[in-house]
């Protein structure tokens, strides 16, 4: 079977990094989502833990629980509580939701500035104070995401501008409302490495710490290192003439005579078939033809490939980003943590 390793030394290397920009491991929130990117949400669990890290991010109440034991606060970003659970925080994306929340439950409240995505908007904020205290919800946190921090540096300015706002009305709503002190975070990856004060309470990183990030001229962000890595085994081989092709359409033709291996590793499993034809491995091994569904073919007839080492590699040959690369990998294909 094709399988995964993660390098430990990599992941702590990374998180020495963001740590150093976000002041301290206790304000870095380790996304771990879609199975953290692709990587094993428990392997990864374990390492953060390792490290020190104490808080988390997911998409959804049943990543929280799985996780639940490595962490001390863990924020679920789409999904309504199922349970109740002193170290989980649920977010608010919309005021019609609010009524939807059990009593008690610890919630965090998102605000649009800008992306259009989630969030209440920017002058719902009193109404949803009102009816986060009417449902007797906890409020923990304000925060609000970014949609442009590495691409459109005007939008990146006004979502900041319209973030101040936020928590000034907030802090004083706080004040009218009766509530505790709340905390509040707007920085991905892009934004810690794009600013160079970070003062918030906390950052939700997830492709910094996997070492894929991409952000033009940026000394920490070039010492990040890639934590993944994919190795696919070898099914057959075969002798193939000049002129023969290979595969799915025949599309590609062999310019010689070759031996060729087929290895266990296709879009089934999670490589992208736009990589049909076009990929070559970090060993400069050239894929032959059509990605299948569980196999492809490599101009090789070693027992076992290294299929790629940087996401952004591929994702730069699939017109993708590195966060699809990482993510399309199935759950099921083994993880092997290097220490
Ligand atoms: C996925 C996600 C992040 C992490 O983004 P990166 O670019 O991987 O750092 C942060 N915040 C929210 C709300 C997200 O959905």
């Amino acid at each position: 079977m094709a399988y995964i390793t993660l390098n430990k030394q990599h992941f702590f290397n990374n998180l020495d990094i963001i740590a150093q920009r976000s002041k301290g491991k206790d304000k870095i929130a380790l996304v771990l989502k879609d199975n953290a990117y692709g990587h094993g949400l428990r392997e990864m669990a374990t390492m953060a833990k390792e490290y020190g890290i104490s808080k988390a991010v997911v998409r959804s109440c049943v990543e929280a629980k799985e996780i639940e034991e490595f962490f001390d606060y863990i924020l679920v970003l789409a999904d309504t509580p199922q349970e109740k659970s002193v170290k989980i925080c649920y977010t608010i994306n919309d005021l019609d939701s609010i009524s939807k929340f059990p009593k008690k439950t610890k919630v965090e409240l998102k605000v649009n500035t800008g992306m259009n995505r989630n969030g209440i908007e920017m002058d719902e904020l009193r109404e949803a104070f009102f009816l986060i205290q009417k449902q007797e919800l906890k409020l923990e946190a304000i925060f609000t995401h970014h949609g442009c921090a590495d691409e459109n540096q005007s939008i990146f300015d006004e979502q900041n501008k319209n973030f101040m706002k936020v928590k000034k009305e907030a802090t004083a709503l706080v004040e009218a409302f009766g509530g505790k002190e709340l905390r509040f975070h707007s920085a991905n990856s892009a934004t810690l490495f794009q600013i160079d004060n970070f003062t918030e309470d906390m950052a939700r990183i997830g492709i910094a710490a996997y070492g894929c990030i991409e952000i033009a001229k940026n000394v920490d962000a070039e010492s990040l290192r890639p934590v993944l890595s994919l190795y696919a085994k070898r099914n057959s081989t075969r002798y193939l003439g000049k002129g023969v092709s290979i595969g799915y359409g025949a599309s590609y033709t062999t310019l010689r005579e070759c031996q060729v291996g087929n290895y266990d590793f296709g879009y089934g499993d999670g490589f992208l078939r736009a990589c049909s034809n076009r990929y070559e491995t970090p060993e400069s091994i050239r894929l032959l033809g059509k990605i299948s569904m569980d196999n492809s073919s490599f101009l090789s007839v070693a027992e076992e490939l290294l299929i790629f080492n940087d996401a952004r590699v591929v994702a730069r040959i699939a017109g993708s980003i590195s966060y699809e690369i990482l993510t399309a990998l199935k759950p099921y294909l083994k993880r092997v943590i290097l220490e």
